[in-house]
């Protein structure tokens, strides 16, 4: 089993894309779930691969309603009340919660606002609005000590506000959905097309990397590329238009570029601290 990085804070991208979204954040003595897309049971064992079988689960963070996001909320939530015999709460807008398929409805729902921070454990957790096609999705950036981790995807344009919350973090988990000329050329409909590429649908490699840009802020020391569309875009594009943008931003020695995938979690990576 892999050893957690020797830094208090950590996340780890369990898995991302279309079938399935799932990052923990912590510090070792809190932690949380930012959305739970996949089933109960890979979010667990993804957990215990990546050596983080024993951290501790205080709340999930739930960003909308999409299936990739929520599909695992009900099921989670009584498989988290059964191993630690207590309810663990699933944070969300009353949008998202409303809804929320009924079958996904975990027991332990709790509502929040965007745009109003709140605590789990030691944890700031600071939901923030996105463009998207849901009745109120948000993004969630959280605080640990001195710095911040972002998961930023499912937007479909950059705004004022999510640059400004880019800019703060330490880790920022950022979507690069597709290519565009990919998209346009690909299999899908045009109808679904147009629906990716509206102002409510995902974030390009082009948009994200233009945000990037103009919006990486003094801290960032890693960048996690995420839910990368398997039929619209190659790891290659979007490594290549991100280290371009760290690189027009003059960051590109400071911050170390990694790729979220579907099929494989990645390793806990540490945040801050000068040490390892
Ligand atoms: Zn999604
Ligand atoms: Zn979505």
């Amino acid at each position: 089993m892999p050893k957690l990085p020797p830094r208090d804070a950590f996340v780890a991208v369990l898995s991302s894309g279309s079938r399935g979204n799932c990052a923990y954040v912590g510090d070792g003595r809190s932690g949380v779930l930012i959305d739970c897309g996949p089933s109960t049971k890979q979010i667990l064992k993804r957990m215990n691969d990546v050596g983080l079988g024993d951290a501790p689960i205080d709340a999930v963070l739930v960003t909308h309603e999409h299936g990739d996001h929520a599909g695992a909320a009900r099921v989670l939530c009584n498989r988290l009340k059964k191993d630690t015999g207590r309810d663990v709460p699933f944070f969300m807008t009353q949008g998202t919660a409303q809804a929320l398929k009924s079958a996904m409805v975990p027991s332990c729902l709790e509502t929040i606002a965007a745009g109003r921070a709140f605590r789990v454990g030691g944890l700031v957790v600071d939901p923030f609005s996105i463009p998207h096609d849901t009745a109120d999705p948000v993004a969630f950036r959280v605080g640990i000590g001195q710095r911040w981790v972002g998961v930023i995807t499912d937007l479909g344009r950059p705004t004022t506000l999510v640059s400004q919350k880019l800019a703060s973090l330490s880790v920022a988990v950022l979507e690069f959905n597709h290519d565009v000329e990919m998209l346009l050329d690909g299999p899908y409909a045009w109808s679904v097309k147009q629906r990716i590429r509206s102002s409510h649908g995902h974030l390009s490699n082009a948009q994200s990397a233009a945000m990037l840009a103009e919006s990486v802020g003094p801290h960032l020391e890693h960048l996690i590329l995420a839910h990368l569309s398997g039929e619209n875009n190659s790891p290659e594009r979007a490594l290549q238009e991100a280290a371009m943008a760290l690189h027009s931003a003059g960051a590109a020695n400071r911050v170390t570029l990694h790729l979220a995938t579907q099929d494989t979690p990645l390793e806990p990576l540490g945040v801050g601290g000068a040490y390892n």
